[in-house]
């Protein structure tokens, strides 16, 4: 039977897209995995993972151990680099076939290509860089509280409601929610009426869970058949080549020293004390945008809504106002310690501990208190 992502009923199950990379799976997948998880067992259904590589059936296993029950491996040496056109063939048939209720993906450079051409395909919606992921109400039961005189006990249990002809059940959804307007509001995505729902995540925002070895041990893998040649590729990698660069690793540090607009007076020495007070912490140096926009340090530095979303141990940001869009990418710090010369500076409002004063004098005064603890 012809595939239609409108027949909402025939939908069943969470899939979260595997992101591996020369056969190495990517933080993110256990961060979605870990979500994941969250949402199966809200739903009661079953958590999978769509695995696709050259032999990657060596790290599927690890997927068990975060939380996922089976995974379902896609292998061939067409699909050992990643391009578009094999990717977006291969999840789309086996969607077609198996039918998953909610699809994610991580909103890295693969997932942000891959997850709207997949979604197009199938002809379901997609949202885009979300950082929270709940089942909830669904849109329409709000909205017959709004607008209907049904009594709230009746609305509790709806079950199912024909929209355009179509069955639906309206006693659960995904409620996918993203920053919007510059991240001056939350904005909550619901995809009623097509299956399966899908959403990219942002890396570095959801937490990811204990490994478990013994359910790494009980996953189910599966090999389902599948079609995929040569002439569906419409692209050649011909070669990878490393970024010359290590990048910062914000996302995965415990400590991190972030500088902002307020090192401007000096900002050689304002990063050479980030550094050192990240060195004597041992975490690493991030920044606000102002500081990459002034080109006073690389982008992969960056914490905020366009940056990275980290949640260290103890976040220290040291001349930073705490604009809305840095706050979204560091509030769920474990704590955070604010340096600003100004009392009023909004940071404040969510640190955990404030020092009022200039950085140039207040952060000497640390390295060396931390120095003699
Ligand atoms: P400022 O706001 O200029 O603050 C500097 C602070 O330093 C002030 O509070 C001042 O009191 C203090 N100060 C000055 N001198 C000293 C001193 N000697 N000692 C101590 N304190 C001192 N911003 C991000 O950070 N990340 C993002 O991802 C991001 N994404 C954005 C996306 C959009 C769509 C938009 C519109 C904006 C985005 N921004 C982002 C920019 C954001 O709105 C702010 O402009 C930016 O965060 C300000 O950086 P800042 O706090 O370093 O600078």
């Amino acid at each position: 039977m012809a595939f239609n992502s409108a027949d909402t009923a025939a939908f069943k199950n969470v899939w979260v897209f595997c992101e591996q990379r020369q056969g190495k799976m990517m933080p993110t997948t256990f961060e979605l995995i870990s979500e994941g998880r969250k949402l199966a067992d809200e739903l009661g259904v079953e958590l999978c993972g769509i695995l696709l590589g050259d032999n990657v059936d060596g790290i599927a296993k690890e997927l068990g151990g975060y939380g996922a029950d089976k995974v379902y491996v896609y292998n061939s040496p067409l699909l050992k680099d990643y391009t578009t056109d094999a990717y977006t063939k291969v999840i789309t048939d086996a969607v077609e076939e198996i039918k998953p209720e909610i699809l994610l993906f991580g909103a890295s450079n693969i997932g942000r290509d891959l997850a709207p051409r997949c979604a197009a395909r199938l002809h379901t919606g997609l949202c885009a860089d979300c950082t929270h992921l709940d089942i909830d109400m669904p849109i329409y039961k709000n909205f017959l509280r709004e607008a209907s005189t049904l009594a709230e006990e009746r609305i509790e249990k709806l079950g199912t409601v024909k929209i355009n002809g179509q069955d639906h059940d309206v006693s659960r959804d995904i409620k996918m929610t993203r920053p919007a307007f510059g991240g001056h509001l939350m904005a909550s995505i619901f995809c009623p009426r097509f299956r399966p729902a899908m959403a990219t995540v942002r890396p570095g925002v959801m937490k990811k869970r204990e490994f478990c070895a013994d359910c790494a041990e009980k996953v189910e893998i599966l090999h389902p058949a599948f079609e995929l040649s040569a002439s569906d590729i419409k692209t050649e990698v011909v070669e990878t080549v490393k970024a010359a660069k290590k990048l910062v690793d914000l996302i995965g540090a415990d400590f991190i020293v972030s500088v902002g607009r307020g090192i401007s007076k000096d900002v050689e020495g304002g990063i050479k004390l980030a550094e050192e007070l990240a060195e004597v912490l041992g975490g690493v140096v991030g920044s606000s945008r102002a500081c990459v926009d002034a080109g006073w340090i690389t982008a992969d530095h960056q914490v905020g809504q366009t940056g990275k979303t980290v949640h260290p141990k103890v976040y220290v940001a040291l001349g930073i106002s705490g604009a809305i869009q840095h706050k979204a990418g560091m509030q769920d710090s474990e704590c955070i310690i604010a340096v600003n010369k100004n009392e009023n500076a909004p940071i404040f409002e969510v640190a955990d501990y404030g020092i009022v004063g200039d950085l140039f004098k207040v952060v000497p005064e640390l390295i060396e208190s931390i120095k003699a603890a």
